[in-house]
């Protein structure tokens, strides 16, 4: 089964999927984590990401649908997987159809997640995110701080702000695309009549939950 999360930045995508995955066998393929890995382990990819990243641009089609053809062909993804943060424009969704299809699979669900947009930047003004890669818990100063300022509840790591969630004009950048490229592939989806909208103002184990059944039946 393949499930695309998707929704504005800070709607909780991934703290969605970590919940999903806790009722699902299904592993989370995050785009924008598997870029964080490589500019931190400063590889070709994370470096070449890192130059539109940082700007609050997205990174090339060819670049990011490569790096995710490759990534669904890992053992853990025969089942299918989450998607968090891909595709997130047209050539990227139509790729996405192409690369499942050749593996027998499709989209079986688009999770749309919605909220009110002065709530959107408030989220991604108050996320913070463990450092620890393998790691990855999501805090939010605000809804969900950690019980020691600045120290991981879970591993222990530092918690940091997301790099790209501090400049202001690159939020705004990143915000634009979505609601300009991104938010307009829930009409694609819905002509293949696979998308679920939830509204996300609320506790994440009972958005799953609904996630989950509404999976279920
Ligand atoms: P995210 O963690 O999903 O917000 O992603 C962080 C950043 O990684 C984005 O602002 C983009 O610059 C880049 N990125 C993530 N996913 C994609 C994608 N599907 N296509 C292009 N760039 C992406």
């Amino acid at each position: 089964m393949n499930i695309i999360m998707m929704g504005a930045q800070g709607t909780g995508k991934g703290t969605l999927c970590g919940e999903l995955m806790k009722r699902l066998d299904l592993p989370q393929v995050s785009t924008g984590d598997i870029f964080r890995k490589n500019i931190s382990e400063k590889t070709e990819l994370g470096i070449l990401a890192d130059s539109y990243i940082s700007k609050g641009n997205l990174v090339p089609d060819e670049v990011t649908i490569n790096m995710v053809e490759e990534r669904l062909k890992e053992p853990d993804a025969a089942n299918g997987v989450m998607l968090d943060g891909f595709p997130r424009n047209l050539a990227q969704a139509e790729k996405l159809d192409e690369i499942l299809a050749k593996k027998g699979e499709k989209v079986d669900y688009v999770i749309n997640l919605t909220l009110p947009m002065e709530e959107i930047m408030s989220r991604i003004l108050n996320r913070r995110i463990c450092s620890n890669s393998e790691c990855k818990e999501i805090y939010n100063l605000a809804s969900k701080p950690t019980k020691v300022p600045g120290v991981c509840d879970k591993c222990g790591s530092p918690v940091v702000q997301r790099q790209d969630d501090s400049d202001k004009e690159a939020v705004e950048k990143r915000l634009n695309t979505y609601f300009t490229q991104t938010a307009p592939l829930i009409d694609y989806y819905e002509k293949q009549g696979v998308v679920y909208s939830v509204d996300v103002n609320r506790a994440p184990t009972e958005i799953a939950d609904e996630v989950y059944n509404h999976i279920k039946e």
